[in-house]
């Protein structure tokens, strides 16, 4: 057999056969979703007012460890808020990866920003604190405590690791980077809301960090996103800037700031809300899917389960397959034979070098990320595979 017959002979072994087409991803609503929501409809709370987005930034700082949560309309709105007020500047270069979901670039472009996109690692996907090292070596120098690009002659204001696929990165490396290099780092902890870095939340590293509840994540909002700081003065401004920088007063429409309507409606915090209530149970369902992989590819020659790395614990929002070096050519018929099969399967993203907006952006040597485009699948991981 070849080797798309025996994962999908592996995937039969965890997934459920003959039940119609399986998603990538599919909510699980199973606590108080319905109520919560219908008790914004009844009290015609639905929208830019009402008791849930209190309630789900204080859950979501609870949960996290992080002094302060700021909910939005998506992760994107969320990382474009905590770039600007992490101090990017139009004209700037943030280093993001080359494999991340397009949004990491998106934001930092939202603000006339440059990408400065850099290669990631094998064994978690996220960026490689090494080669950035060596890279930043060669390309920046640090004055008067900012970094700057030698060749561009920009300012690398922030640097953004995304834990990819909810599995932590190397974030010790990073903040050495970081530290060494004195580039603040802002983290994109869209897909990481339960992972955790040597007991620590993930989007707790750095002076800020966003995460998303888009409908695929791992809880959702229907759509999403929220900022994390513990900075309660960054804090205070965000809340304003998302709320279109309204000064408060009893009827006038006073704005002191170019603000943004940012703000998640009521209604789509009550759906999160009761979310977070299941949070556990939906990271223990998932966990247990993932383990369920993790034996059935133990002895599947050519391709490798991705798990956490020690002393991290990863909310394995999509599980994932990596071929190995020289399977790069199965990768297509594994997605035919998968897709066809009902089982919804998906490759990585397109790197972000290679996408037409961010092509001319300086970047490092990105063989890693264009060898693992090439070999990486995600496979259906929704808690209701197991069931919550
Ligand atoms: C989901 C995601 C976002 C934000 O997405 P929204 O759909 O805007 O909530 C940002 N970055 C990454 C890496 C993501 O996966």
């Amino acid at each position: 057999m070849n080797l798309a017959d025996n994962i999908l002979e592996a995937m039969k072994t965890v997934l459920p056969q003959g039940g119609g087409f399986l998603p990538l991803h599919e909510p699980v609503f199973p606590g108080n979703e319905l109520a919560y929501t219908k008790e914004c409809i009844d009290t015609t709370f639905v929208s830019s007012v009402g008791k849930f987005v209190d309630r789900f930034e204080e859950m979501l700082a609870d949960y996290t460890g992080a002094k302060r949560a700021i909910a939005v309309t998506n992760g994107t709105a969320a990382l474009h808020m905590a770039l600007m007020l992490a101090g990017v500047k139009a004209g700037d270069e943030v280093i993001i990866p080359g494999l991340t979901f397009v949004a990491t670039a998106n934001a930092v472009a939202y603000i006339g920003a440059v990408p400065h996109i850099a290669d990631s690692e094998e064994k978690t996907l996220g960026l490689d604190a090494q080669k950035l090292d060596a890279h930043l070596s060669e390309v920046a120098e640090v004055r008067n405590g900012e970094c700057f690009n030698k060749e561009t002659g920009r300012r690398i204001s922030a640097l953004v690791p995304m834990h990819v696929f909810g599995i932590p990165l190397d974030v010790d490396g990073l903040l050495a980077v970081c530290e060494k290099f004195s580039i603040p780092m802002v983290e994109d902890a869209a897909e990481a809301i339960g992972s955790f870095y040597k007991g620590k939340h993930c989007g707790r590293f750095g002076k800020i960090a966003s995460l998303s509840f888009n409908g695929n994540k791992t809880i959702t909002t229907g759509g999403g996103g929220a900022i994390l700081t513990d900075d309660a003065e960054m804090a205070d401004l965000c809340k304003h800037l998302t709320t279109t920088a309204k000064s408060p007063h009893k009827w006038e429409y006073f704005h002191d700031m170019v603000g943004y309507n940012y703000r998640m409606p009521n209604i789509n915090a009550a759906l999160g809300c009761a979310q977070m209530e299941k949070l556990d149970e939906i990271l223990a369902s998932k966990r247990k899917l993932a383990e369920k992989y993790a034996t059935a590819f133990k002895d599947v020659e050519g391709v490798r389960f991705l798990t956490e790395p020690q002393e991290c614990s990863s909310n394995y929002w999509f599980c994932t397959l990596v071929l190995e070096k020289g399977f790069e050519g199965d990768r297509d018929s594994i997605l035919e034979a998968t897709n066809g099969a009902a089982y919804m399967t998906r490759p990585l993203w397109t790197a972000m070098h290679r996408l037409p907006m961010f092509e001319n952006c300086p970047r490092t040597d990105m063989s890693v990320a264009e060898s693992l485009e090439k070999r990486v699948i995600n496979i259906p991981s929704g808690a209701g595979i197991v069931g919550v």
